[in-house]
């Protein structure tokens, strides 16, 4: 008989929280899942999930548009933004009640309140005290909004998902994955949207063809770039909104978001007080087996600042009920993870930048960037970019880049490819499936002579 109410108590309900804690109750432990807002957590309901049924909701727009080039006549069509929130609230709540089914069918026990560790096996929550053997922190991470007057005016990802009503005008502070996937949705419903990035180009960390590719067709759709700008301050006066900017220009909209980031949620935790090291950002800090300077305390997913990615945390979770409750050890690796931007088009990569394999690697580079078929007849002015970075001693193929339609259904299939350590000549050796855009990435010979234009990006 453990001395323990639980063998396992996990703190939050997200992607990696559950996947932990339905795998660790299949293999027959007792587990408890503490949850102070809905089950789901960031990626099924204020992130991923939401955010994608917005972009595919807004981009119905375009289809429309370039229908027209193939002999459609839609007159009349409207946009009802309060629709496609209620039709997505609608899928939202479906995916909480799925949630909470699979951890009751795993047999764990759902309890909806704040957890706070007492010690390092003992949780309060709503003024009771649980204990177990093993404790997981999955507490996922939270907007951070700058330290500028008026921020309080600002809204983040949270509540932009929620708008009762489309902002005519918008300006969304940022330039990574968040700013520019809003942008693209608001923009393609229709709004005035100013994007005011600190660097010269969108998405820093990607490839820099990426990131000139990828800003050229925003500006291209209407996107307002302010690039090397921040907002200094936001000032309310009735329903409008000034953002200043810091060369004196002032921007007045309908709604100012802040895109600038997320941190790892890790206070009021307790977290400190039983000894559970946390790095400069305030994410705990973990081994490669996710455990954390406590022994018997172990953190996944975004709260550990790794890849802050949902399916980095389901496999994280995956790993760990594997190994502490399966008897089979498994690690995370890290290596080659695909990931895509949910921007109007979107982008997705696997494996390095062209900037980070020039540091260890003699590199080849492969780079095509064409009009997709669909734009032949629809007339729309939209290119699509792809690029191979290989490595010249082994021919291995150290990244895919893609910014076009269909990039991130594009680049998971590559993402195998790359794990496998596939090399050029296998790339050239495949068929292409023609006509596709896909096999662009395999017919790709001659490498391009000039190095990517305009250098690395700041
Ligand atoms: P990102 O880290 O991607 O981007 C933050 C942006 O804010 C950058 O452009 C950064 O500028 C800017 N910024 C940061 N601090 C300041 C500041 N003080 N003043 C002005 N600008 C600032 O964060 P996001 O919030 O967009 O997303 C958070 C994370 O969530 C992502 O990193 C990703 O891991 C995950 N995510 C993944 C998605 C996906 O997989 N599709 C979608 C959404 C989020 P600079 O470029 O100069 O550093």
């Amino acid at each position: 008989m453990t001395r323990f109410d639980y063998d396992l108590i996990t703190i939050g309900a997200g992607s990696g929280g559950v996947r932990a804690s339905r795998m660790a109750g299949k293999y027959g432990a007792k587990v408890a899942v503490i949850e102070h807002s809905r089950v789901g957590g960031t990626c099924v309901m204020r992130g991923c999930v939401p955010k994608k049924l917005l972009v595919i909701g807004a981009h119905f727009g375009e289809y429309i548009d370039d229908a027209r080039g193939f002999g459609w006549t839609i007159d009349g069509a409207t946009h009802d933004w309060p629709a496609l929130i209620a039709a997505k609230d609608k899928e939202l709540d479906r995916l909480e009640a799925a949630y909470k089914n699979l951890l009751t069918g795993a047999g764990n026990t759902l309890v909806q309140g704040h957890g706070v560790l007492a010690d390092a096996h003992t949780v309060e929550v709503n003024g009771k005290r649980l204990t177990a053997e093993k404790i997981l922190i999955a507490t996922g991470g939270w907007p951070v909004v700058p330290e500028i007057p008026g921020r309080e005016h600002m809204i983040t990802s949270n509540e932009a998902l929620d708008l009762k009503q489309r902002p005519q005008r918008i300006v969304i502070f940022g330039g990574g994955y968040i700013a520019v996937e809003f942008a693209g949705i608001f923009r393609a419903l229709g709004s005035e949207v100013h994007l005011v990035i600190r660097a010269s180009h969108v998405l820093r960390g990607f490839d820099g063809d990426v990131r000139a590719h990828l800003q050229n067709e925003l500006i291209k759709k209407g996107i307002k770039i302010h690039a090397s700008r921040k907002i200094s301050s936001v000032t309310k006066s009735g329903a409008v909104f000034t953002a200043a900017l810091d060369d004196g220009s002032a921007l007045m909209v309908d709604c100012v978001m802040s895109a600038t980031g997320r941190a790892p949620s890790t206070a009021k935790l307790g977290l400190k007080e039983v000894g559970i090291a946390l790095n400069d950002k305030g994410a705990v800090v973990v081994d490669g087996w996710s455990g954390s300077t406590v022994q018997n305390i172990f953190a996944l997913g975004d709260v550990t600042d790794r890849i802050n990615l949902t399916p980095v945390a389901i496999n994280e979770g995956r790993m760990f009920a594997e190994t502490q409750f399966n008897k089979n050890p498994m690690r995370m690796d890290y290596a080659n993870i695909a990931s895509a931007v949910f921007s109007q088009p979107p982008v997705s990569v696997v494996g390095l930048s062209e900037e980070d394999a020039r540091k260890t690697h003699d590199v080849a580079i492969f780079r095509t960037s064409f009009k997709p078929m669909i734009h032949t007849l629809s007339g729309r002015d939209q290119r699509t970019l792809m690029k191979l970075v290989v490595d010249k001693k082994s021919d291995r193929v150290l990244g895919c880049h893609m910014v076009g339609d269909d990039a991130p259904e594009i680049i998971q299939g590559l993402a195998v490819a790359l794990k496998a350590g596939a090399t050029k000549s296998q790339f050239d050796a495949t068929v292409g499936i023609h006509p596709t855009a896909a096999e662009e990435f395999v017919t790709m010979r001659e490498p391009v002579s000039t190095p990517t234009p305009g250098g690395e990006k700041k």
